[in-house]
C-alpha cells in the first residue's frame, strides 16, 4: 500500500511533445472536498483507501496541489460531432496530469476533468459540474462492476466554485483513470491538419504501448486497426445486451482501447425500448439505443480514413467488414447466457429478437426482467413475468417456445440455473432516477447517498440486505427522466 507522494511517474503521452498536448496547470476548485472516492480505482495505483479522508487528497484532485513528477498537459484531438467534422476540439477542461504505473507494471492515465481553461476552451469556462462528475464517476465504476470495458474514476471532489450552467452550479472534478485517454479523434486531427509526421508518431505510439502483440504481424497497424474493431465490436454488443445508452457517440468520445469513454447523458434502459434516446439535444435520434450498432461501424470508418495513410483503403475495408458479424456474435452470446442458455442453436437469435419486440410492447423493466427469469425454473418463472406482457397470447408462444429451448439445453437443477443466470444478470443498475436522487442529495451538501449508490453498483450481481430499494423500477417521477446535456 502506498501513501499519495509515493507514486511513480512516467510521462510517456507528454514526452510526444507540444504538437500533441500543451502545458496547462489546474485551476485549483474553492474549498475542495471529498465527494466520493473508488477504493477499487485506487487500489489499481496501490492506493492505501485510507489516503482519501486526508485533506491533501482533495487538494491534489481539486487542482490545490501537484506531484513534482506529474506534467500536466492538455491534449489536442478533433472529431465528428453527430456526423459533421469539428476540426479542433482538444481537451477543453480535462488535464492529462501524468501516467502512473502500480507494483503490476501497468500504467494509468491520472486525467482530471473540470480542472480549467486550456488553449483549447473555445468558448467554455473549463469547468464540470457537480452533477456530472457524479454521473461520470457512478457510471465509470458501475460499468466496469458489470464487466463492460470502461474508463475508470478515482474521485469527485466537490466545491464551492460558482460555475454557470442553465443556472448557478458548483464546480467539481473528477479523476479519471484509463490505460490510455487517446480517442479516434486524435488520428482525425493530424490527418485532417496534413501532419504526417506527427500522426506516424502518434500511431507508434499507440502500437508500442497498447497493441505491442501487433507488432509481430506482416502489417502492423493493420493489425492494430483490426484490433480496435475487434474490441469495439465487443464493447458494443456488452452495451446492448445490458441497456447501456452513451447518448454522444461522436468519434472524439471513441477510445482507441475500445472502452466506454466521455459520459454525457447516457442511460441504462429502465423499460426496454429498441428506439430510447437520451440525449433530449440529439433530435434526429443518431444515437438511439439501436443506432449505436451502426454509429459504432460509421466511428470505425472515420477512425479508417484517418488511416489511410498508412493502411491500403482495401486492408481498411476487410478489416471493417469484421464488425457486423463479430459484433453479432458477441452479442448473441450474451444474451443466450441472460437467458440462461449454455449451448447454441441456430434459432435462437429469433427467441431473442421475439423476447424483446414483446417486451418493447410493453413496456417491461429490461434489467429486472433477466434477474426474474432466473430466479426459479424456466416453466415458474414465466408463469410469473407472463403479468408484465399486454400480448398475453405472444408472450405464451414465445414461454412455449423458451421451455422447449431450456428443457433441449439440458438437465441442470434450479439451484445451478439461479447461480448461473444470477451472475450474468445485475440485479442492481445506475438508473437515472437513482442517480438523480444521489446527485439531488449531494447538491445539499449530503454526500451519503453517492457513496451508498457506488457501493450497491460495485456488487450488481449479488443481492445485498437491506438494499431493496436500489432494485425497483423507477417512480412515476423517474420515468422519461430529462438529463441536462450541460455538464
Ligand atoms: P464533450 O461533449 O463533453 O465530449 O466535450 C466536447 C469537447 O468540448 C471536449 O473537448 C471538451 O473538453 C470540450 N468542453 C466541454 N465542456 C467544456 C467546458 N465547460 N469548457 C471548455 N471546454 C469544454
Ligand atoms: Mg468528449
Amino acid at each position: 500500500m502506498k501513501a499519495l507522494d509515493e507514486l511513480t511517474f512516467d510521462n510517456r503521452f507528454a514526452r510526444l511533445g507540444d504538437a500533441f498536448s500543451t502545458h496547462v496547470l489546474p485551476e485549483p476548485l474553492d474549498a475542495p472536498r471529498l465527494v466520493v472516492a473508488s477504493e477499487a480505482a485506487m487500489a489499481l495505483l496501490d492506493l492505501d483507501p485510507a489516503v482519501a479522508q486526508t485533506p491533501v487528497f482533495a487538494e491534489l484532485f481539486g487542482g490545490h496541489k501537484l506531484w513534482a513528477e506529474a506534467e500536466p498537459r492538455a491534449m489536442v484531438y478533433s472529431g465528428h460531432q453527430f456526423g459533421g467534422y469539428t476540426p479542433q476540439l482538444g481537451d477543453g477542461r480535462g488535464l492529462l496530469l501524468g501516467e502512473v504505473y502500480n507494483e503490476a507494471g501497468e500504467h494509468w492515465d491520472l486525467h482530471l476533468k473540470g480542472a480549467g481553461m486550456t488553449p483549447y476552451s473555445r468558448m467554455g469556462d473549463g469547468r464540470a459540474v457537480l452533477r456530472s462528475s457524479i454521473r461520470e464517476f457512478l457510471a465509470s465504476e458501475a460499468l466496469h462492476a458489470l464487466g463492460i470495458p470502461s474508463s475508470r474514476a478515482l474521485c469527485v471532489i466537490g466545491s464551492d466554485t460558482p460555475v454557470w450552467r442553465e443556472k448557478q452550479e458548483r464546480g467539481a472534478m473528477v479523476l479519471r483513470m484509463a490505460h490510455s485517454h487517446i480517442r479516434f479523434g486524435h488520428f482525425e486531427y493530424f490527418y485532417y491538419t496534413k501532419k504526417p509526421e506527427q500522426q506516424a508518431l502518434l500511431a507508434e505510439h499507440v502500437l508500442n504501448l497498447h497493441y505491442p502483440e501487433c507488432r509481430e504481424q506482416p502489417e502492423p497497424y493493420l493489425a492494430m486497426f483490426r484490433e480496435i474493431v475487434e474490441r469495439n465490436a465487443e464493447l458494443i454488443a456488452k452495451w446492448q445486451a445490458y441497456g447501456f445508452c452513451h447518448g454522444v457517440m461522436n468519434t472524439d468520445n471513441m477510445s482507441i482501447l475500445g472502452i466506454t469513454f466521455d459520459f454525457g447523458p447516457f442511460a441504462f434502459l429502465d423499460d426496454f425500448d429498441a428506439h430510447f434516446i437520451c440525449n433530449h439535444s440529439d433530435h434526429e435520434g443518431r444515437y438511439s439505443f439501436s443506432n449505436q450498432v451502426p454509429i459504432g461501424q460509421w466511428n470505425l470508418s472515420a477512425l479508417a480514413q484517418a488511416l489511410t495513410p498508412f493502411i491500403s483503403v482495401d486492408a481498411l475495408k476487410e478489416a471493417l467488414g469484421l464488425y457486423l458479424p463479430l459484433y453479432q456474435a458477441n452479442y448473441l452470446d450474451l444474451m443466450r447466457r441472460r437467458l440462461g442458455l449454455t449451448t447454441a442453436e441456430d434459432d435462437d437469435q429469433h427467441l431473442v429478437e421475439r423476447l424483446l419486440k414483446l417486451m418493447q410492447n410493453s413496456g417491461v423493466d429490461y434489467t429486472l426482467f433477466f434477474r426474474r427469469l432466473g430466479d426459479e425454473s424456466a416453466a415458474l418463472a414465466v408463469t410469473r413475468l407472463r403479468d408484465d406482457f399486454v400480448d398475453l397470447a405472444g408472450f405464451d408462444a414465445w414461454a412455449e417456445q423458451y421451455k422447449a429451448r431450456v428443457a433441449r439445453d439440458g438437465d441442470y437443477g434450479e439451484e445451478q440455473r439461479r447461480a448461473r443466470m444470477h451472475a450474468v444478470n445485475p440485479l442492481y443498475i445506475l438508473r437515472n432516477y437513482l442517480a438523480q436522487n444521489a446527485i439531488a442529495a449531494a447538491e445539499s451538501g449530503d454526500y451519503s447517498e453517492v457513496r451508498r449508490l457506488h457501493e450497491v453498483l460495485s456488487k450488481p450481481f449479488e443481492e445485498q440486505a437491506g438494499m431493496e430499494q436500489y432494485a425497483q423500477r423507477p417512480p412515476d417521477w423517474g420515468k422519461h427522466l430529462e438529463i441536462s446535456c450541460s455538464s
